[in-house]
């Protein structure tokens, strides 16, 4: 039944031109395609990758001028002012994209309307581009002797390509570039920590997003067969990410539906308004408002969510049995000074939370790091990865200075980590977060992903995934949302992850804390398997039985500063630490 949706679909609105229906439809049709393009752009933009834009509308508008104006003024084939269209727009949004998506928090929306009402205002005072009276007499396209002139002609071109765009969505979303996407709106630490460079997939967000609106544009202005600056503005703008809202912005199948109510509402409102109140305005904007208000309200996940929890999705039938292991680096012999953490030192503002603070891990040692909270022990292991910059002293890594690298360098060459405050992506399901971890063991990219020739690759890495998740004890909850789990098992998942980047060297940020003791004692068992494996592991924990039976070495920190370093047994003896630790604890 699902699985017939979308060809049902597909071939409902394909084949509607031909059937008997009123033009006014077909009309209406063409223009929930053309805005569902857009919306769609907004769905990996801003429902999955948490950036707001209310500037697409202007995207929309370089896709419709630059066809307009080539095809009127120098003779261009419409088919061939697509692709510049899509160039001017993917080189725009780069342009853009790299002066404004390092932003944070409210100043990103803040930067989109401002692009977007200078691209509006340069549309509307270019001499070239008809100026606020446009452009008019934008050829048709032609096809095969068949001229797409009319609004049935040019239908089944426009759903087609929103429908290929949704397919292309859907791959996208559901691939290695994909959970890239999805994790960004998670933050960036635990996602730079697993090798994405979060920069580089918000801009791929952004482009794809530039790219829907540009064919969107394109279709339009041979749709109206004229282009003027109004409805590439951002009220326009802001019309288009209601639709992505009020359908349901984290799903595809919402942009559709919210371009069709907002088409529908609207067309409504036109008639209506000015019955009710006597006059013709711009009424209906009023009423958008207040609807999103509403929806905000009480359906923050848009209109489609009720569609989709009628249908909750299938997990996802497990076709990656056998697949190839994805590749492996080449371990550290054992007794190679793996990490050489030099006089460290990091200060906030006037809170220095790690102090000069040195020791050595070898391939194959088990060190505990410990200390009373506050003693700067995951500030620690946030210099090491690169999570905060060094305020002074050195880390080298398999003899090469890591200090200066951002996180996701550091995890390239080989150091995994889980954090104290569980990271995770709560949307994806366990697997999907534990695949996160194979991210650099894959390299499929996004145009492979949005064509589907990248399942081999998946498939090796949910095998990898799922052979992490079992490993921890985990295989059996692999397709609940990660979100759901409670906090022992979302610890146990990190921990699959760190293991699904193949390190060198695992760093585990208090593993055991909120384990119940069932759990814990699994846990331990994984640490011993792993350390006869040979693997190297820092290891911050406050339960001292669970650390005495299991490490070499432990490194004592006491406000910021290294208090002792010697194997268990010493450091149980020492008084100090007695005084500093222990005593904190009885
Ligand atoms: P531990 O992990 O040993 O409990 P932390 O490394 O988390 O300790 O913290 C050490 C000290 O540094 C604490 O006083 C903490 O408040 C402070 N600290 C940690 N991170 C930050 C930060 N990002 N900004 C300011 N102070 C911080
Ligand atoms: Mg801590």
């Amino acid at each position: 039944m699902r699985r017939l949706a979308f060809p049902a679909f597909a071939a409902l609105m394909l084949l509607l031109p031909v059937l008997p229906v009123p033009d006014f439809w077909i009309t209406q049709s063409n223009y929930i395609g053309l805005y569902a393009l857009v919306a769609l752009g907004l769905v990996v933009l801003t429902g999955v990758g948490g950036l707001t834009s209310f500037g697409q509308a202007a995207f929309v508008g370089v896709g419709a001028y630059t066809s307009a104006f080539l095809s009127t003024k120098l003779g261009v084939s419409p088919w061939l002012t697509l692709f510049v269209g899509i160039a001017i727009a993917v080189a725009v949004a780069v342009v853009l994209g790299a002066i404004t998506l390092r932003m944070s928090g409210h100043y990103l929306p803040l930067a989109t309307i401002a692009w977007g009402l200078v691209l509006n205002y340069s549309m509307a005072n270019t001499e070239g581009l008809g100026k606020y009276d446009g452009l008019l007499g934008i050829p048709s396209l032609q096809l095969a002797g068949f001229d797409l002139g009319s609004g049935r002609g040019l239908h089944d071109l426009i759903w087609l390509c929103a429908l290929v765009a949704a397919l292309a969505v859907m791959n996208l979303l559901d691939s290695r570039p994909g959970r890239a996407i999805r994790s960004l709106k998670s933050g960036s630490t635990m996602a730079e920590a697993m090798g994405i460079s979060t920069f580089r997939y918000k801009l791929v967000a952004f482009v794809l997003a530039a790219v829907l609106a540009a064919v969107s544009g394109w279709l339009f202005a041979h749709f109206q067969r004229t282009v003027n600056p109004t409805p590439f503005s951002i009220a326009k703008g802001i019309e288009y990410l209601f639709m992505a809202v009020l359908g349901g912005i984290g799903n595809v199948w919402g942009a559709f539906l919210g371009s069709a109510v907002v088409r529908i509402i609207e067309d409504q409102l036109q008639v209506l308004l000015p019955r009710l109140i006597g006059t013709s305005g711009n009424f209906e904007t009023i009423v958008f408002g207040i609807v999103l208000v509403v929806v905000l309200k009480y359906a923050p996940e848009g209109l489609w969510a009720f569609v989709a929890r009628r249908f909750p999705p299938a997990p996802r039938a497990p076709d990656w049995h056998g697949a190839a292991a994805l590749p492996t680096r080449a371990r550290p012999a054992r007794g190679e000074l793996l990490l050489d953490v030099d006089r460290v030192r990091k200060a906030f503002g006037g809170l220095v939370a790690v102090n000069d603070v040195s020791f050595r891990i070898h391939a194959g040692d088990i060190v505990g790091l410990i200390g009373p909270n506050g003693a700067g022990k995951s500030t620690t292991f946030n210099l090491i990865t690169g999570v905060h910059g060094l305020s002074g002293g050195q880390v080298t890594f398999r003899g090469e200075a890591v200090g200066p690298l951002p996180s996701r360098e550091i995890a390239r060459r080989g150091i995994g980590r889980t954090f104290q405050h569980v990271k995770m992506v709560p949307e994806m399901t366990v697997l999907e977060n534990v695949a996160l971890g194979g991210y650099l063991r894959s390299r499929a990219g996004t145009l492979a992903a949005m064509l589907r020739l990248d399942r081999d690759e998946e498939r090796r890495l949910f095998a990898e995934a799922e052979r992490q998740l079992a490993r921890i004890g985990m295989a059996d909850r692999m397709h609940e949302l990660a979100g759901n789990l409670p906090l022992g098992p979302q610890r146990l998942m990190e921990i699959a992850r760190a293991l699904a980047t193949d390190p060198a060297l695992l760093l585990l940020d208090e593993p055991a804390a909120g384990l119940r003791h069932k759990e814990k004692a699994a846990l331990a068992d994984v640490l011993r398997q792993l350390k006869a494996e040979g693997m190297s592991i820092l290891l911050v924990e406050h339960d001292m039985d669970f650390v005495m039976g299991l490490v070499d070495r432990i490194v004592v920190m006491e406000f910021g500063t290294k208090l002792m370093e010697g194997t268990p047994a010493e450091v149980q003896a020492s008084p100090a630490v007695r005084a500093a630790y222990l005593g904190t604890e009885h």
